[in-house]
């Protein structure tokens, strides 16, 4: 028999159980148990974890993995917790993840673009106020991350019509999308942005790349779209650049704590859009599915897909 699957997470047990059903239902052939519900002896025969912000504690109780599926996409913290000696990390690349970002991504560049904060807050000031439309074809959205989700937002935008530049750690080649890579790239990319969109992991290299220096160097005008991890932008910078009306808008999905705190000025701010980390939520019956083909062709054959690269952090 093989030994059992342990499902390891910090989820409430509602959460955990959904999860459970669903990666049971997508590989009836495993056995997949909660990590509290395995013996000793399962414990140390455990190959696989699958996790979802799992205690690094439990994680360390099973000394015989050789790969930890994640359920997400995003796997900074885990990445973080468990430190460079765990075994290799697989992450959740779901199309249907990468499509529901895009439509995010592609959602709110309208919100930006069609000016619907500005209408908002004439509404509320009673004020019929028009302002002049802005084809796609004339806003420059420059994104940052072309990877799983970068990749079909920019696929996703440029059929929308919108002119794309992206950045990447390296060079890339998409159809319809300017690319750049490096520090000049970034900088070449952030002066030609009307709305930057950010797709970027949080490592050592982006925590804080979005700072005051670098948010000067933005249109005046311009906007912010943040869907990848809080501390990827100075939220201070951020705020003096929208307060002094550099910037005209931020999106925000994502933050350095969250539930965003109830004393954060992002909350009350005029040009600040606060969203609840809704992005891109995980599809769990298309995520278990990716899951079970990833651990199917690892017992067939014993290879992964890419693991997550400690150094660099994603
Ligand atoms: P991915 O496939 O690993 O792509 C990451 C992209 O960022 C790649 O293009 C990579 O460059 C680029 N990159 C990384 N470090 C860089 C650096 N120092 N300089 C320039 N470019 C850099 O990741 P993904 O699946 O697209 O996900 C991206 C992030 O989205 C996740 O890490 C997570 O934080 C966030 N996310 C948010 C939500 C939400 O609901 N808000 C949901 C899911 C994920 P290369 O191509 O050269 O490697």
């Amino acid at each position: 028999m093989l030994p059992p699957i342990a499902l390891v997470t910090r989820l409430n047990r509602e959460e955990e159980q959904a999860w459970l059903e669903v990666l049971r239902r997508a590989m009836p052939e495993e056995r997949i148990l909660p990590f509290g519900e395995l013996e000793p002896q399962e414990r140390r025969l455990a190959e696989i974890a699958i996790v979802a912000n799992p205690d690094p504690a439990d994680v360390a109780a099973l000394p015989g993995l050789s790969f930890i599926h994640s359920l997400w996409a995003g796997v900074e913290r885990l990445v973080m917790e468990l430190g460079v000696t765990a075994p290799p990390i697989v992450r959740l690349v779901d199309p249907e993840l990468s499509r529901v970002m895009a439509e995010a991504v592609l959602a709110w560049t309208y919100y930006l673009q069609r000016d619907m904060p500005a209408y908002r807050k004439s509404q509320t000031e009673k004020m019929w106020a028009p302002r002049e439309y802005r084809h796609p074809g004339d806003v420059a959205i420059g994104l940052l991350g072309l990877g799983a989700l970068g990749t079909e937002s920019a696929a996703r935008l440029t059929q929308a019509g919108f002119r794309v530049e992206g950045w990447s750690r390296s060079p890339k080649v998409l159809e319809n999308v300017v690319t750049h890579h490096g520090e000049e790239g970034l900088k070449t990319l952030l002066a030609s942005s009307d709305i930057l969109v950010c797709l970027l992991p949080l490592t050592a290299e982006t925590r804080g790349l979005l700072n005051a220096e670098r948010l000067a160097l933005m249109p005046e005008g311009a906007s912010l779209i943040n869907f990848a991890r809080g501390a990827v932008v100075v939220a201070e910078d951020l705020l003096a650049a929208l307060d002094r009306g550099h910037l005209d808008h931020a999106v925000l999905d994502v933050f350095e704590k969250e539930p965003l705190e109830e004393g954060s000025p992002f909350w009350a701010h005029p040009g600040v859009t606060v969203l609840p980390h809704i992005s891109a939520p995980t599809t769990p019956v298309t995520a278990a599915r990716i899951v079970a083909g990833n651990i199917a062709a690892w017992r067939a054959s014993g290879t992964l897909p890419k693991t997550v690269d400690r150094q660099r952090g994603y």
